[in-house]
């Protein structure tokens, strides 16, 4: 079979090659960091940072598709691949998701709710912001942002300089506190042809910033899930996206606002891999090399679990549950915040 290319290594880029695996695909990884997770499935790998021009024109002559895992990719790597092969989601959807004030002001153009958003360059910015948008609010670094990191919360305007200062000094926005009862998130997918199929929306409840468990069916009404799925395609259609896309939304009483998207696989879609017959790596795989996107529909209920840092240490008991897969990044530290694996709780419906 042809070989798909995958930016990042992390374990969404391992799970992406064990999908591929299954379809006939080779793999080739191209990651900074040595060893990474994807490393043990993968048919080759490339060791190499984004900056290195002459590693990715090799690499992008060994694959017949490029995708990628994480969104913090420069998109100069992605000039360099783009002229010798295809890359998906296309660079459009990438930029803009890296970007969190670009990234509102496109959701807000096509008629979708966010929190309310101020730009914040310095002081004079966030004192506007402040007056503009109030407090509870949080100042987000635009850029790089992850499980919560880069992220400070303004109670009262007193907090204002405090916050400021640990943006050291990059571009950041201001986002007002918006009073959610929970939290879902849509994956949705895209095909060759613009064919969209959306998996079951999931209610993700995060710990200190980082995901902690996500459980499907999520408590939405039959309307609010209609909304949800609507306006993933939306977004998918407005960008002619190609792959899996996570679409976070925060459920209020306003109706559905949109917090971020990821345009990747995402950390709340690993329940499809043990409630659906066709999981979001696979979907992805399948839009990418222009196949037709596969069955989604949810067989079974699912709590998925994400170990974190130590919760590996429980892997001995739960090995003993029934009802409950468990999937292992093979990651050899078990630092605190640290993603190490995940558990799907099954119950048939
Ligand atoms: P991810 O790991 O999902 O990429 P991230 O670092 O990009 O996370 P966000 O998704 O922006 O961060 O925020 C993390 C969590 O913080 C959200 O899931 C939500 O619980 C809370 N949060 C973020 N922004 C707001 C907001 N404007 N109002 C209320 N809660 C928020
Ligand atoms: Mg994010
Ligand atoms: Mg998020």
């Amino acid at each position: 079979g042809s070989v798909i290319g995958i930016l990042g290594g992390g374990q969404l880029g391992r799970m992406l090659s064990v999908a591929a695996a299954r379809l006939g695909y080779r793999t080739h990884i191209y990651e900074p960091m040595a060893n990474p997770p994807a490393a043990d499935v993968a048919h080759a790998v490339t060791t190499a940072p984004y900056e290195d021009l002459a590693a990715l024109e090799a690499f992008a002559k060994s694959v017949a598709i490029v995708t990628y895992e994480f969104e913090n990719i420069p998109t100069s790597a992605l000039d360099a691949l783009e002229a010798h092969c295809p890359i998906h989601p296309n660079r459009r959807a990438l930029s803009i998701s890296q970007d969190r004030l670009i990234e509102k002001s496109f959701l807000r153009d096509l008629g979708l709710m966010t929190a309310p958003y101020a730009a914040v360059d310095d002081a004079a910015d966030l004192a506007e912001a402040v007056e503009e948008i109030g407090t509870p609010s949080i100042l987000k670094t635009r850029r790089l942002g992850y499980d919560g990191k880069g992220q400070e919360r303004l109670k009262s305007p007193d907090d204002a300089e405090a916050a400021l200062a640990a943006m050291k000094d990059a571009p950041a926005i201001l986002e007002g506190f918006v009073e959610f009862s929970h939290e879902v998130s849509v994956i949705a997918a895209r095909s060759l042809t613009g064919e969209v199929a959306a998996f079951d929306p999931g209610e993700n409840v995060h710990v200190g910033g980082i995901l902690s468990t996500t459980t499907v069916p999520a408590r939405l009404t039959e309307a609010q899930r209609t909304d949800a799925v609507l306006l993933a395609a939306k977004i998918l259609n407005a960008l002619k996206y190609v792959g899996v896309m996570g679409v976070e939304l925060f459920v209020t009483k306003k109706g559905l606002i949109v917090n971020e998207i990821a345009p990747r696989v995402h950390n709340s879609g690993h329940w499809t891999q043990n409630g659906c017959a066709v999981d979001q790596f696979e979907q992805h795989i399948r839009a990418i090399a222009g196949w037709p996107l596969g069955d989604g529909s949810r067989h079974s209920d699912v709590v998925m679990e994400n170990l974190i840092g130590d919760d590996i240490a429980r892997i001995p008991a739960i090995a003993r549950e029934k009802h409950t897969a468990i999937h292992l990044y093979g990651k050899a530290e078990a630092r605190a915040g640290r993603k190490m694996g995940h558990v799907n709780r099954v119950t048939p419906r």
